[in-house]
């Protein structure tokens, strides 16, 4: 008799698993089991209403790059589902996809609701039974057979699959059946500075900025910064929120964010200065234009220092080049909090991936149950990564059941 399998998650996850799975085995009885009475919810906000489904990097090593937990596990899951499998897979469902100039890509209509849409009717066709309102609060095994408690209500199952993110209940059951995992933290946010002096500028962005954290300083990130009204975002900004959100948590949110606002090098920025001193000695200082920066930035880097409008380079001294410097490669900013950036977050945290057996994404020391998504200890940078670790996680599963039975 073939195997009844629980998947405890509606979301992205669950979906693709069970479509999957059931593609390559259709007398696989599927049941998905969802807390809420809603399903993929997540989706249909996900990437601002257009959903961003994966991403155009598609070289197994590269990709796994882009996630700051799990980048030392994924390359050979991505070796058997990358994202160029993801597309054909969406385009087999009638789902074309389309590419945007950072890599990130989207359905062709626009519209998270085609992805949920393709997730439902494949489900329906495929005759996996979806249960609503069902929260798994407990699972034990007895004698080849996992015991699902749903509150009052109890199931039994040959094989369960775990899709359910991260949050407290399921972290309990982990805890009760052994499964090591870290606690979870927010990655992807931008930061809000405490007394937002460069709010008048929000609104401007510089494309090739270098931003780092002067309590945290192994890690600089390049891209576009861009100032907001409440504090700073943008690339460059989401990867260092991503790549240290666990030492960023560690330090509540309160830190010293550095700023270099064109990728200055320190030491031919000082002798583009100095030869306006020998060159231009009665130009005023404001009226540079060497910066490559908005004007309006410039002036308010300029004004932040204190000279006079008038001031010319014969006048500015070596104490006033040191401060422009300065202003231009490390402006310092107190940041004191987060704030979530609407288009895509995760959390960092979840089942410790030595615990996982990465061929199979079955948990070890556990017959028959498996994890994957958001509940695993893997997230990734914005652009359509953290759905593609999801595919690739449920497709793998998905083989190793049908090599399986
Ligand atoms: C606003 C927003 C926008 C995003 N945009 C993007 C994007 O454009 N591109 C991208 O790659 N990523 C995006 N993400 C991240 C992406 O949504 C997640 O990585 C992905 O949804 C994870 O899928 P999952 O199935 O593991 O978890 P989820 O989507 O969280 O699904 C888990 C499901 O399990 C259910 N559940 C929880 N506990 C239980 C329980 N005990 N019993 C039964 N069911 C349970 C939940 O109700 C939920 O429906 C976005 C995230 C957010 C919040």
């Amino acid at each position: 008799m073939a195997k009844s399998i629980a998947i405890i998650g509606g979301g992205a996850a669950g979906f693709f698993t069970a479509i999957n799975i059931a593609m390559k085995n259709s007398n696989y009885p599927i049941t998905v089991f969802e807390a809420s009475n809603k399903l993929l919810s997540k989706v249909l906000i996900s990437g601002g209403g257009r959903c961003n489904v994966t991403n155009t990097i598609s070289d197994p090593k590269l990709l796994a790059n882009h996630y700051p937990r799990g980048f030392d596990y994924l390359e050979p899951v991505f070796n058997q589902f990358t994202t160029t499998d993801t597309q054909n897979w969406f385009e087999n469902q009638g789902v074309l996809l389309k590419a945007e100039s950072d890599g990130r890509m989207f359905p062709i209509s626009d519209s998270s609701q085609t992805i949920y849409n393709c997730f439902l009717q494949n489900a329906k066709k495929l005759g996996i039974d979806i249960k609503l309102k069902y929260r798994l609060t407990d699972l034990f095994f007895d004698q080849d057979k996992w015991y699902l408690d749903f509150k009052s209500k109890k199931e039994k199952f040959d094989i369960v699959i775990l899709a359910t993110g991260i949050n407290t209940g399921v972290l309990n059951i982990l805890k009760n059946l052994d499964i090591p995992a870290a606690a979870p933290v927010p990655s992807l946010f931008t930061f809000n500075s405490k007394n937002h002096e460069q709010k008048p500028l929000s609104g401007i962005s510089v494309s090739n900025a270098l931003v780092s954290i002067n309590q945290i300083p192994e890690r600089i990130e390049k891209g576009p910064l861009l100032i907001t009204h409440w504090g700073y975002s943008g690339p460059s900004v989401l990867k260092l929120s991503s790549w240290l959100a666990i030492e960023i948590a560690a330090c509540n949110y309160e830190f010293t964010l550095s700023i270099n606002w064109n990728n200055y090098n320190y030491e031919s920025l000082s002798n583009q200065l100095l030869s306006c001193v020998a060159n231009n000695p009665k130009q005023k200082v404001k009226n540079w234009d060497g910066h490559n920066l908005p004007k309006r930035l410039w002036l308010d880097l300029f004004e932040s220092l204190g000279f006079k409008a008038y001031v010319n380079w014969s006048e500015i001294g070596k104490k006033g080049i040191k401060k422009l410097l300065s202003v231009l490669t490390k402006y310092e900013v107190n940041i004191s909090g987060k704030s979530t950036y609407k288009e895509e977050f995760v959390s960092a945290g979840g089942i410790e991936l030595n615990s996982v057996n990465m061929d199979s994404f079955r948990i070890k020391n556990h017959q028959n149950l498996y994890a994957v998504g958001e509940l695993l200890n893997i997230d990734a940078l914005t652009g359509g990564f953290n759905f593609q670790a999801a595919w690739s996680g449920s497709y793998v599963i998905s083989e190793h059941l049908s090599n399986k039975i």
